[in-house]
């Protein structure tokens, strides 16, 4: 008590209040059981975080003002809500295993006893500093806008779950003890909002040792954007496993399942896979906004010469046409762009995909089911015997299919699919290993494009910049070679190219793209034209046709040169070029 009568004192002393009020207020407190402080402010006769200062020298602690400051959610949930709720603490900045702790009550020892406690195991050190009660609300109710978000929810199918739920039983215990538990389904809501809502293409909802992290994959990169407590993830991976049709009690096998949902009046088909992990699991889920529209060549980023190939062969009726490169590279996007020039009346297009990704009117779209049996392999060969005149299908990934592939395009069908080769060059050995017959591939094989996505620079916030003399140097040489296999083709993509003179630019960073720079992508491609030259070399089994075969045959543009002209037209930067295309 000798501690409020310093208090006391200070106040009268720094004028703070008169005797008078305190004497007045002093009474009130009495006659209502309150204590002094909460008539203090509840009148308004002291100055709020003017008393908790001087307060906070009383009891020799910092003091801190949490009105305005925003806290990390990682920080703030070190301390769980309803902790943070009971003692009014607040646990505000972290460095290193050191943690700040705001606290409204000095007194208050179970307080400090929770916070010890939950300090000791997460192997922390607190130090504890003195808010004020509004310091507390402001910084509590950052836990709310988690929650407030939460609740404006996805229109989600709920009748699924409903189905679920009355078939069976056992899941419906769970289902209620998981929903029930904690806001999980509107957890789980917000995290798939923000998906669509970001543009992300995956989300990764992980354990760590202490928390739940949430990244999501934009633009090909994934960025942390959530962290949760660590004690809902195991409801979370149940409440999607639910959403998706997954065995709730398999917990020690990987699982793929689905989920289909109406956002915005779109439909956005989700692809969901768990993954074992010592004694939890982790979810992927893939975005997949089947109802996007589908994007011409030209957007999406080719030019030059890469697009003249494309939309030359195309015009043939049969053959072979292969898009390459990694997972993620956009192979997909560009074979319905494709398609979609294809996609004429009057011509039966038939596709064998997993996943299907677009859908594309007036296309009969299959998905294959490997586990009852249809394969790419065994959906080519139906296929063949409903009259395509065009198919695509999804990867080229075994010897039948290669195989299935090549006689398709040999006996009249205009055949699209990808594989998986770091160059387009790579297509040629690649197929032979499938014991594809050179012969056949020679004569059957038109065009093979290899791309990449890079991330192209944000709009809102690019300005000009200088680049490193390594990269400079490496641009350069690049021209000199381009300019060699073909001349002006620059100078008729940038019109004002000047050698002496190169611009160059990237994205400062702004709120428009998260400060990263970045917006968007663009595909980074090189497109070969097997002509009659190049097959004459495959039909004669040469395995290994190289580069300067390719740039005798063709004024052909390597994916590195392709990247650097769109450096030069400020779409994206060197860092990026080289990010995606070196291995
Ligand atoms: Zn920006």
């Amino acid at each position: 008590m000798e501690k409020m009568e310093e208090l006391i004192n200070l106040l009268v002393q720094k004028q703070l209040i008169t005797e008078d009020k305190l004497l007045e207020a002093q009474k009130k407190a009495d006659s209502l059981g309150k204590s002094l402080e909460e008539v203090l402010f509840r009148e308004g006769l002291v100055e709020v975080e003017e008393y908790t200062k001087l307060k906070a020298e009383v009891y020799e602690l910092p003091y801190e003002n949490l009105l305005e400051k925003r806290i990390n959610p990682r920080v703030l949930n070190i301390i769980p809500s309803e902790v943070a709720e009971n003692y009014k603490i607040i646990c505000f900045d972290k460095r290193n295993n050191k943690i700040k702790v705001g606290i409204v009550d000095p007194n208050n020892f179970k307080a400090i006893e929770a916070v010890d406690f939950l300090a000791k195991g997460a192997g922390l050190q607190v130090e504890y500093c003195l808010i004020s009660p509004q310091s507390f609300k402001a910084a509590f109710k950052q836990y709310k806008t988690l929650d407030e978000e939460l609740s404006s929810a996805l229109k989600t199918r709920e009748e699924k779950d409903e189905e679920l739920v009355s078939s069976k039983e056992k899941e419906r215990v769970d289902l209620e003890k998981v929903t029930k538990s904690a806001p999980v389904a509107k957890i789980v809501s917000v995290i798939i909002r923000h998906a669509i809502e970001g543009g992300a293409s995956d989300i990764h909802i992980e354990p760590l040792p202490k928390e739940s992290r949430v990244r999501y994959r934009i633009d090909g990169i994934l960025h942390t954007s959530l962290v949760l407590p660590r004690s809902v993830h195991d409801a979370i991976v149940a409440r999607i496993k639910v959403m998706s049709n997954l065995k709730l009690d398999e917990t020690r096998i990987p699982q793929d399942g689905r989920i289909k949902l109406i956002y915005n009046d779109r439909e956005v088909d989700f692809r969901v896979s768990t993954l074992p992990l010592v004694n939890t699991e982790k979810v992927v889920m893939r975005i997949l906004d089947i109802s996007k529209g589908i994007i011409p060549l030209k957007d999406l980023g080719f030019m030059g010469n890469a697009l003249s190939v494309i939309n030359n062969n195309v015009k043939r009726s049969d053959g072979l046409l292969l898009v390459t490169g990694p997972t993620g590279s956009g192979k997909s996007t560009t074979l319905f762009s494709i398609l979609d020039i294809l996609n004429q009346e009057g011509v039966n297009i038939s596709t064998l995909e997993d996943p299907v990704e677009y859908q594309m009117k007036g296309v009969n779209q299959s998905q294959i089911r490997p586990e009852v049996g249809f394969t790419f392999a065994s959906g080519l060969r139906s296929l063949l015997r409903q009259d395509p005149d065009i198919i695509m299908v999804g990867e080229i990934r075994d010897n039948e299919t290669a195989e299935l592939a090549i006689h398709a395009a040999l006996t009249g069908h205009f055949v699209l699919s990808t594989l998986h080769t770091m160059d387009a060059i790579g297509a040629i050995p690649r197929l032979m290993d499938m014991k594809v017959e050179p012969f056949l591939l020679g004569s059957t094989l038109h065009t093979v494009i290899a791309q990449r996505l890079a991330r192209k620079i944000c709009s809102k916030c690019k300005e000009e910049t200088k680049i490193s003399d390594e990269y400079l140097n490496r641009i350069k040489k690049q021209i000199s070679k381009i300019e060699k296999v073909a001349p002006g083709y620059i100078e008729d993509l940038i019109p004002d190219f000047d050698i002496n003179n190169l611009k160059f630019y990237h994205g400062k960073g702004c709120p428009q793209c998260g400060n990263t720079g970045y917006k968007g992508r663009i595909a980074i491609a090189e497109v070969l034209d097997v002509n009659d030259r190049l097959r004459d070399l495959i039909s004669n089994n040469q395995r290994n046709i190289t580069l300067e075969d390719v740039v005798n045959s063709q004024p052909f543009i390597t994916m590195e040169q392709d990247g650097v002209i769109k450096v030069l037209k400020g779409l994206t930067t060197m860092e990026e070029v080289l990010r995606v295309t070196e291995d």
